[in-house]
């Protein structure tokens, strides 16, 4: 037997034992034993990490990354074609259960088809194991990036608040997935002021526009 080959089989024989080795959700190389991220270094290494302070329209709002093609290319990977494995790459829980803590979370409005399409709520999914309440709502599905930026500022008349819907005292958190242009997340602290925010990723243009409200620097 060739030596090569005999590699090989060795190589297969251990992966069939080795039943719970783990793979990076990106690339899928084996992840090493001492590593309890979901995804390799090398993956790690290409989000680019920003874990920013910037007060805005009166609260705190912690920015964890830039939004960027690869992180785009994740997320619609994960929303728009299914792949649910990917939910817990997304968030580091270390650092937003420092940033939430004893702070009701809330969640922006949701659009109910959307929800149904995909079968799954997106912000609970990257805020697992935490708890949301959803306490907003749009009074018409649009898609934000089809709308025109004075469209865009209006955003605030179409979200509302629930009138019936049991939320507890806070302090309150509010969270996102992707900040693009903030009009959401402003509409949102009209309706309900939280002292802090709380976003995946933040759109380039949104940093560069705030960076004069920008209290913590890149960590
Ligand atoms: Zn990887």
């Amino acid at each position: 037997m060739s030596l090569s080959l005999c590699r090989r089989l060795s190589q297969r024989l251990r992966q069939a034992v080795a039943t719970d080795e783990r793979l990076c959700l990106i690339c899928q190389q084996p992840l090493a034993p001492w590593n309890e991220d979901v995804i390799c270094p090398d993956c790690r290494q290409q989000l680019i990490v920003r874990k920013e302070i910037y007060h805005v329209h009166g609260a705190d709002w912690f920015v964890l990354y830039e939004y960027d093609p690869f992180l785009e290319r994740l997320l619609f990977q994960w929303k728009e074609q299914g792949d649910v494995a990917l939910a817990p790459l997304f968030l580091d829980r270390r650092v937003f259960r420092k940033w939430s803590r004893d702070r009701i979370l809330l969640g922006p409005p949701s659009s109910a088809e959307k929800r149904m399409a995909r079968g799954f709520e997106t912000i609970s999914a990257i805020y697992e194991p935490f708890e949301i309440y959803f306490p907003f709502y749009k009074t018409s599905a649009v898609k934000q990036s089809k709308q025109s930026a004075a469209a865009r500022r209006q955003i605030d008349q179409i979200i509302q608040k629930k009138t019936l819907y049991p939320l507890p005292k806070g302090p309150y958190l509010l969270v996102d997935d992707v900040c693009t242009t903030g009009s959401t997340l402003t509409a949102c602290l009209d309706l309900i002021p939280a002292d802090r925010v709380f976003v995946l990723a933040g759109h380039p243009l949104w940093l560069e526009t705030h960076s004069q409200n920008l209290v913590v620097k890149r960590q």
